[in-house]
């Protein structure tokens, strides 16, 4: 295990002990044409580590051993499966320190927000290991009396999941969780900009007594080609995806041709809204978590900050101090307030959207450049007076950048917030609880955070409505997305008696 402080030595005596291979029913091989997939340090553009890269012919065997795995799966007893998943959840917390530098080094977020997500990712562990052994059903007579209603619940059965970058050990448990609760096997596929911690968690999960099967992990280079016959084999039973809308579309229709039951969770374009009457200080605490969390690479991240005419200057100013203040370095870096952004691609594109918006006319308060030197670091970003055509208000940001709007009356807010194909969360400070009420009401959302600027919580349904997708993950909910409900009519024998 690494220390609270990792130094250079502890990075490679961790990255020297992580399973480099796929896992398939139970057991870590080679890919089938022994290909390997290069994982880049974002902080640094050198590799980390070369891993297994799946083809074709290892995600069909991955499939197989789900399948083959199902049956005997779901007759365990719930204890039992309780029990594994709070066996994972103590050696998660346990060995923190290793996930959360590994999670900074293939993904580059800093020690503290990684500790964060350790914290977060296994939290779903612990709360599904409550959550398995509440699965039920219920017994009723037919209200003519003439037969017995049987509703129980059964385990969807083999699933495949697809996880992003961002997260790389809270999207893998906020799926394999429930799944393991309800049952289910899986077949995972991470990224493959940050397959690492996935491959160290199923290790977890492998010595928390999770059998053989039940879970097989993937990393490809070749995600569509690898995962497409997957989705087309009627054995496959649900597909649970997280990741960017244009990616999920194209997946939701592949699942039309079996009608295969999906969860999507996908991007956003969150409104935060503060309003004149808002307390100032909360409200800038509250969009600097909103927005800067992870990065800015969060589909959460506060896309469009919308303030309220009164208040625009002074909180502009204060938001911009503090995102002036944010220290941009390596993870590992115990000043660092930002690390890189993931790869160049995503650099290029943030910095794309913060150059259009300046051309269309909005000001540039603070940063909009590449930070020099080695990796894909960028300058915290304040953008003022955006105007309503600008693509960074439409588009999903996944940078440190914030682009401020004023607006002047409630409805007026409302409107401009709702002004997106996503609906994921929005966030409001206003000190008004009944306007608070109201905008619960009014915002199209799944999440709406109010006079806070996080809504994550494993016991909480997270998810979204319009095109940022169907199904919840956490809370009493998130179990059911691995659940059928069989109805069992009984005939009642002694009705004439
Ligand atoms: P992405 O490009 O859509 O990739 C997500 C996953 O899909 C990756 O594992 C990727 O594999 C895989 N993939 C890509 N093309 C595929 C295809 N044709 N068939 C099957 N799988 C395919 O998204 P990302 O850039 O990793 O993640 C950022 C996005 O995720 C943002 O839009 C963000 O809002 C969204 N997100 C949503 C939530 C939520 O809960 N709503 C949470 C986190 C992130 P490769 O790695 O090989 O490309």
């Amino acid at each position: 295990m690494v220390s609270a402080n990792p130094t250079p030595d502890d990075e490679r005596a961790l990255l020297a002990s992580l399973p480099t291979g796929l896992l398939i029913g139970g057991a870590w091989r080679a890919a089938s044409d022994g290909g390997t997939l290069d994982v880049i340090d974002p902080s640094t553009g050198g590799v980390l580590a070369s891993i297994a890269c799946a083809t074709p012919a290892d995600g069909a065997d991955a499939l197989n051993a789900a399948v083959s795995a199902q049956a005997a799966w779901a007759k365990t007893a719930p204890r039992e499966r309780a029990e594994i998943l709070r066996r994972a959840f103590e050696a998660v917390t346990a060995r923190g320190d290793d996930f959360a530098l590994l999670m900074t080094l293939e993904m580059g977020k800093p020690l503290a927000e990684a500790r964060g997500e350790v914290a977060y990712g296994a939290e779903f562990l612990r709360w599904f290991s409550e959550e398995t052994a509440r699965i039920s059903g219920r017994f009723a007579q037919a209200p003519d009396g003439s037969s017995r209603l049987l509703v129980m619940k059964r385990p969807v059965g083999p699933c495949l999941f697809i996880t992003p970058w961002n997260f790389p050990l809270a999207m893998a448990t906020r799926k394999i969780a429930p799944a393991i609760a309800a049952g289910c096997t899986m077949v995972l596929k991470p990224a493959a900009l940050t397959p690492l911690t996935a491959l160290l968690f199923a290790q977890v999960l492998q010595e928390a007594g999770l059998p053989a099967g039940v879970l097989n992990v993937i990393p490809t280079a070749s995600a569509g080609a690898v995962t497409g016959p997957l989705v087309r084999d009627p054995r496959l039973r649900k597909l649970s995806f997280t990741g960017s809308t244009p990616v999920g579309k194209r997946l939701i229709a592949d699942a039309a041709e079996q009608v295969l039951r999906v969860s999507m969770e996908l991007g956003g374009n969150a409104p935060l809204l503060v309003f004149d009457d808002a307390d100032l200080d909360l409200a800038v605490t509250g969009a600097m978590l909103a927005k800067m969390r992870n990065g800015g690479e969060a589909c959460t991240a506060a896309n469009r900050i919308l303030v309220q005419r009164g208040i625009a200057a002074e909180f502009t100013e204060k938001l911009t101090a503090q995102m002036r203040a944010h220290t941009v370095a390596r993870g590992t870096d115990p000043a660092s307030k930002i690390g890189p952004l993931v790869d160049e691609n995503t650099r290029g594109k943030v910095h794309d959207l913060v150059t259009s918006a300046v051309d269309a006319g909005a000001t540039l308060a603070l940063g909009g450049a590449y930070v020099s030197g080695p990796g894909y670091f960028y300058e915290p970003t304040v953008l003022s007076d955006v105007p309503a055509d600008a693509a960074i208000l439409h588009e999903e940001i996944f940078g440190p950048v914030a682009p401020l709007i004023t607006f002047d009356t409630e409805a007026e807010g409302i409107r401009l917030a709702n002004d997106t194909e996503y609906g994921l969360v929005a966030y409001a400070f206003t000190r008004d609880l009944n306007r608070g009420l109201r905008l619960a009401e009014e915002l199209d959302v799944g999440m709406f955070g109010l006079n806070t600027g996080i809504v994550s919580n494993p016991a909480a349904p997270f998810g979204g409505v319009k095109q940022s997708g169907m199904g919840r993950e956490g809370g009493f909910e998130g179990i059911d997305e691995y659940l059928e409900t069989r109805y069992v009519g009984i005939a009642d024998p002694y009705a004439d008696a």
